[in-house]
């Protein structure tokens, strides 16, 4: 059998070509790949920030979902033929943060797609335990969520949410509007805003308050002169960062959550006068994806409407060139399956 995948060949350019399956050892699981989501870190790697971390020809991808088609001899918790996704992080289990507990931000963390082939080809071959099941009943389609679900999840648990809280996002792109549909099922009372139109009005369509402009007076008519609980920062801008911090109540909480590649400046007097909490929320931890993994099933968030677009794999530059023309895109999956 001869596999395919997508591959990172360096300066900005995508190609699709051979992959061949690789058999599990021991302690691995192979897994046929159903749907691959491209998100901003695919975009980033291709822009050729994450080079330095690259070997090329790189094999990119890490939201995915699929079925087992081969089981190592070692794992007895999986089986052929089960639905699964992959939590894509190898933790070293001897650095300091991992020996804390804080195993999804180990300090020589090996994200796959990145550092280590990644889920973009036919069949993928992972370490068993970096797996999750998913319920029969949730489509593969909607199962390819998951990841940037847990993204989510972990971000919205870092800001210790309760009911009844006003929440701001910054960022109406997947992770912003599953942060938001995720606190507005929490009980916050959510604010979305962006520069991108399109994406205000895909928020809106989801049920969510969209705001374009005009944030302060939005969180002033939501709660008077007391301001926001919680501004979740997910558009790594410096406008963003610098508006955040004016609009939390006293002892408010800024999750940052997008990536500000340079330093951005931040209030510090605001953080100091208000005694504001500033967070940082990366990835996620296993408990996370089985959060993910129950949302998705009991089927209480609109996924599906995220989805912008579904492209077979032969249409993968195509696919990168509609996320970065800054249109209506907003997450575009990859489907394995030619016939799908
Ligand atoms: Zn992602
Ligand atoms: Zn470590």
């Amino acid at each position: 059998m001869t596999g395919r995948g997508g591959f990172y060949i360096g300066e900005g350019r995508v190609l699709v070509d051979t992959a061949p399956p690789r058999l599990p050892t021991e302690d691995e699981v192979q897994v046929e790949v159903a749907f691959v989501g491209i998100c901003g870190t695919d975009l980033h790697v291709v822009h050729g920030t994450m080079d330095h971390r690259v070997t090329f020809p790189q094999l990119l991808g890490h939201e995915m979902s699929g079925t087992i088609t081969e089981v190592g001899a070692g794992v007895d918790d999986f089986e052929v033929g089960e639905k699964v996704v992959v939590r894509p992080l190898i933790s070293c289990n001897e650095c300091p943060a991992c020996l804390a507990g804080h195993r999804h931000i180990c300090q020589r963390l090996v994200f796959l797609g990145i550092d280590a082939p990644g889920a973009l080809q036919t069949h993928w071959t992972v370490p068993a335990h970096i797996l999750h099941k998913v319920p029969a009943e949730v489509s593969l389609r909607t199962a390819a969520l998951v990841e940037p679900l847990a993204v989510a999840c972990h971000d919205v648990a870092r800001a210790e949410l309760v009911p009844g809280e006003t929440v701001v996002v910054f960022g109406a792109g997947p992770i912003g509007l599953l942060i938001s549909l995720l606190a507005q099922h929490r009980g916050a009372r959510v604010l979305v805003t962006d520069v991108n139109a399109a994406r205000l009005e895909l928020a809106q369509g989801l049920g969510l308050e969209a705001v374009p402009e005009g944030l302060a007076g939005a969180v002033e008519r939501l709660t008077g002169e007391t301001g926001a609980d919680v501004v979740f920062e997910v558009s790594g801008s410096a406008p963003a960062i610098a508006d955040a911090t004016g609009l939390l109540r006293t002892r408010g909480r800024l999750v940052v959550v997008g990536i500000h590649s340079e330093p951005h400046p931040v209030d510090l007097l605001r953080v100091f006068w208000r005694e504001l909490h500033l967070l940082g929320a990366r990835v996620y931890e296993p408990q996370d994806f089985d959060e993910a993994i129950a949302l998705t099933a009991e089927d209480v968030l609109p996924l599906d409407r995220l989805v912008t677009s579904v492209v077979p794999l032969d249409d993968l530059s195509e696919a990168f060139d509609q996320l970065q023309s800054g249109g209506g895109a907003v997450k575009v999956l990859v489907s394995l399956d030619s016939t799908r």
